[in-house]
């Protein structure tokens, strides 16, 4: 709720501040149990922030969040930590995420340790269920990240992740740094965990045809702000938001008969420090009007359940 996330800009002779980006700006919405939310953006966008902020691994501004009616923004540290157990996160990079010096046991069994689940033994058993459940083989268990391939370590990040029991898991880019080849296999993977353990995402990704298997609905994000949420069909099928109709345009469709007209963006996206006034797309957006340049279009719910931020539509 309102939820932002603002960065100091320090500068200057005496490292002061000098200015302020707000990279995530008082976004509101909710994840139903169960449900697969995406998040789409180009980087910069402030999605990664948002998944962090949600789990307070960096602290928001402004703005609350809530797990299952608790305001877990409003506790302690301590209390913070007990309740991680119920909320994980898989990286975009899983190599960087992995500890090259510890074991595959070891990293999946570091968070059993940490919220001091079951004896030794029954986390080395838990380890090997779970090597197994995300695809390897518990011989793998004594080896080291680096002898593993980029999608081999994404599926150890996901069985570290999925050690705890969590109900939410916060996907940040989990497939971008794979090879296309491997992109489907993990996504594939992460589909069926969904299932068979009741789990709930929040998918963030950078492209929306990543998102389009594995979401129920999907929230589009610029400059820091939601400019659109809605069910995946209604947005695949009736994108409002001119951004959303720019992104869609660059998915590939597998009929060539049906290619549609790519809508090209002049310019770049703005720095996040000095955003637009107005919409924060308007220097981009090919139907802009006067009204853009000097008004921000706050998110209506156009349709039942089909939100967007934009003037066309006002
Ligand atoms: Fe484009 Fe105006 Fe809508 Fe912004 S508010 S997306 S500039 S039409
Ligand atoms: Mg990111």
């Amino acid at each position: 709720k309102n939820l932002t996330k603002s960065f100091d800009i320090n500068g200057g002779f005496f490292s002061r501040k000098v200015g302020e980006v707000r990279a995530v700006d008082n976004l509101s919405f909710s994840v139903y149990e169960g449900e697969v939310l995406g998040i789409v953006g180009e980087s910069g966008c402030g999605k990664s922030t948002t998944g962090k902020a949600i789990l307070r691994l960096i602290e928001p501004s402004s703005g609350e969040v809530y797990f299952a009616g608790t305001e877990i923004t409003a506790l302690s540290e301590g209390d913070m930590r007990k309740r991680r157990r119920d909320m994980q996160i898989i990286f975009q990079d899983p190599y960087a995420s992995l500890n090259p010096r510890h074991t595959i046991e070891k990293i999946i069994r570091e968070p059993l340790i940490v919220h001091q689940i079951g004896t030794k033994k029954e986390q080395l058993e838990r380890v090997e269920e779970l090597l197994e459940t995300v695809g390897l083989s518990s011989d793998h268990a004594t080896r080291y990240p680096h002898q593993f391939s980029g999608g081999q370590r994404q599926r150890i990040g996901i069985a570290r992740a999925l050690a705890v029991h969590p109900k939410l898991v916060i996907c940040d880019e989990p497939v971008s740094a794979l090879d296309v080849s491997v992109q489907s296999q993990i996504l594939n993977l992460m589909a069926d965990l969904k299932e068979t353990f009741a789990l709930t995402y929040i998918f963030i990704a950078h492209d929306l045809s990543v998102v389009k298997h594995i979401s129920d609905r999907v929230a589009v994000m610029y400059l820091g702000r939601m400019v659109e949420m809605a069910t995946k069909d209604q947005l695949f099928e009736n994108p409002k938001h001119p951004y959303t109709r720019a992104l869609l345009s660059a998915v590939p469709v597998p009929d060539p008969d049906a290619a549609k007209e790519k809508i090209l963006l002049k310019g770049d996206v703005p720095s996040p420090s000095n955003p637009p006034e107005g919409c924060a797309f308007h220097t981009r957006c090919p139907d802009c009007m006067d009204v853009c340049k000097i008004k921000r279009p706050s998110l209506h719910e156009k349709e039942k359940g089909h939100y967007v931020a934009c003037h066309l539509y006002e």
